[in-house]
């Protein structure tokens, strides 16, 4: 079955840690070895810049992480392709090799508050953008703004126009509300969540109420469900892949069999739901979800083709 993962922050792990390399790396969630085992058919790879060099060093270490995402695509480059394009996407889903990777930025501190700046670093291959981690930033506020936040800047309403003409996936996980609403408002595209889950089964402020849920649907956007034990369930000592199927039929059920995908967020928490340890165990999702009487074609759905399809209809026809 053909597997799309929304969001894992290996990059910043290989960025951090020196390794550089995704065949070596060892105890990360995710590595090629690990990718092929579960037989992942795409993976967005997020640059998440360490906060301890936000904003001033921001632009600079998304630098060293795209260096790192192209150095990767060279050393394994019969295993791994960049997904830059819709057609770079076709025919993968019969074959699945090699495995596509999308490069994406979670939070827009790399811009420097410059269109200049987004539109280099689309020209370096990034094809996504989280607009803002949990603070705020220079395009508007995330969810740690609590009471306090507002909405979208004006730059932050000119990224999202030019993201949309170039043919970037806008993601919206992160965000404060009053930036959400202005950005589903705004968005030309279909958006995406790339690792939120459920309010209403697990109050925590990075996920999404019903009518958030409601409004990606309806656009033609999804949510990538987040395994992180915080966002799954209230008590996140006792968190199992159970729970994490919970979130995919509470969305499935809110949000309708096109608006659900993965966002495993791998590598970027700092424990796992049991039974969903790193991105091997992805496919034991497969039973767990035939088993609560979810159909093939809904489950293949859900694992990657409704993500791989607002990619079609977001990225450009052909790489420039
Ligand atoms: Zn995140």
């Amino acid at each position: 079955m053909y597997i799309f993962d929304a969001h894992v922050d290996t990059l910043a792990i290989l960025a951090e840690t020196g390794v550089c390399d995704l065949g070596t790396l060892a105890g990360a969630h995710v590595t090629l070895p690990k990718m092929q085992r579960a037989g992942i058919g795409a993976q967005i790879f997020a640059i998440c810049v360490p906060r301890k060099y936000v904003p001033g060093m921001a632009l600079h270490i998304a630098l060293k992480m795209v260096d790192i995402f192209w150095r990767n695509m060279d050393r394994y480059s019969a295993q791994l392709k960049p997904a830059l394009s819709k057609k770079d996407f076709q025919l993968q889903v019969q074959g699945q090799q090699p495995i596509r990777c999308l490069l994406s930025i979670e939070g827009g501190e790399p811009l420097a508050g410059s269109l200049a700046n987004l539109r280099i670093l689309f020209r370096l291959g990034v094809r996504a953008m989280t607009l803002t981690w949990n603070h705020r930033n220079a395009l508007g506020d995330g969810v740690a703004e609590g009471e306090r936040a507002s909405g979208l800047t004006e730059f932050g309403y000119e990224v999202v126009a030019e993201m949309n003409r170039l043919g970037m996936i806008v993601d919206v996980s992160h965000l404060a509300e009053p930036s959400f609403w202005e950005v589903l408002e705004v968005s030309r595209k279909p958006v995406i969540a790339s690792h939120s889950n459920a309010y209403a089964l697990c109050g925590h402020r990075r996920n999404l109420t019903d009518q958030q849920i409601r409004a990606i649907a309806d656009r033609g956007g999804v949510i990538g469900v987040n395994f992180c034990p915080r966002f799954v369930v209230e008590n996140p000592n006792n968190c199992t892949i159970e729970q994490v199927v919970d979130h995919i039929i509470y969305l499935y059920q809110t949000g309708g069999s096109d608006a659900v995908a993965l966002g495993s967020d791998f590598d970027g928490i700092a424990s796992t739901p049991t039974g969903l340890e790193d991105v091997e165990k992805i496919p034991s999702l497969i039973p767990a979800l035939e088993k609560r009487g979810l159909s093939t074609a809904v489950i293949e759905k859900i694992m990657g083709l409704n993500l791989l399809r607002v990619a079609g209809e977001t990225l450009p026809e052909e790489s420039s």
